[in-house]
């Protein structure tokens, strides 16, 4: 669904992407670490087809839809609107409700996005990009405000949906074991590049502490 060739992005004289490779392929499930400022959100803009200003060979295949690292809610909205504002389907308003059902928000439909928790306005962001069934499902840090125990009723989700639709699926994250648990494939940014990829291949439910993901994860 994603396919990039030689990505370059300079700020200021200062190239922050270098020659960035990478393919997401249909239905494939990659999570992106990486330090702070190596570019990962950049990456992501790019792909959602927000930034002019980078060069190099970008396409991809269907919709998108993107969580971005600070919930774009627009404030004189309720959260309902938020999340069918210019969704496509026969009942937008019901299949917002069931989406923010899902996430665990059906009690905060009406309220103000600026009333909102950090956490319960990544979930309303989270619910907005999954409502739209994409090809492509951009997330950027979604979990990061979440308590450990709505992030891991969040990871349930966000697979379960992944394993029904079979979206793409590129997900910044800063956790290695959320990266660990989650991915198909785990790529590092570092340089402007891929410079890290380990690939995956075992069963979802066993993962936890699997001794190959615990020697993997000193790797990265
Ligand atoms: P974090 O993990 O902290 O979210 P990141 O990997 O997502 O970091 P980016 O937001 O992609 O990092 O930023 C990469 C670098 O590019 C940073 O040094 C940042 O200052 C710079 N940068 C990003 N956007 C702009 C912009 N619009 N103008 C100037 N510099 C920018
Ligand atoms: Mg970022």
């Amino acid at each position: 669904v994603a396919h990039v060739r030689n990505l370059t992005r300079d700020f200021d004289n200062r190239r922050v992407l270098d020659g960035l490779d990478l393919d997401i392929a249909p239905g494939e499930f990659v999570a992106l670490l990486g330090r702070s400022g190596s570019g990962k959100s950049t990456l992501l803009r790019a792909l959602a087809g927000l930034d002019r200003g980078v060069r190099g060979e970008l396409t991809t295949q269907g919709t998108i839809a993107v969580a971005f690292q600070e919930p774009r809610l627009v404030p004189w909205k309720r959260v309902l609107p938020n999340v069918f504002l210019g969704l496509r389907h026969s009942d937008p308003k019901a299949a917002a409700r069931a989406a923010l059902a899902e996430v665990g928000l059906a009690a905060r439909a009406d309220a103000w996005p600026l009333t909102l928790s950090g956490g319960e306005a990544q979930r309303a962001s989270l619910a907005r990009a999954l409502v739209r069934e994409p090809d492509l499902l951009l997330l950027d840090e979604p979990f990061s405000a979440l308590d450990a125990l709505t992030r891991l009723t969040i990871h349930r989700l966000v697979i379960d949906l992944w394993q029904r639709r079979r979206p793409g699926v590129l997900l910044v994250t800063h956790d290695v074991d959320e990266a660990l648990r989650l991915a198909d494939r785990v790529l590092v940014l570092g340089e402007g590049r891929i410079a890290h990829e380990s690939r995956i291949d075992l069963p979802r439910p066993r993962r936890g502490d699997h001794p190959r993901l615990l020697a993997l994860r000193e790797t990265l």
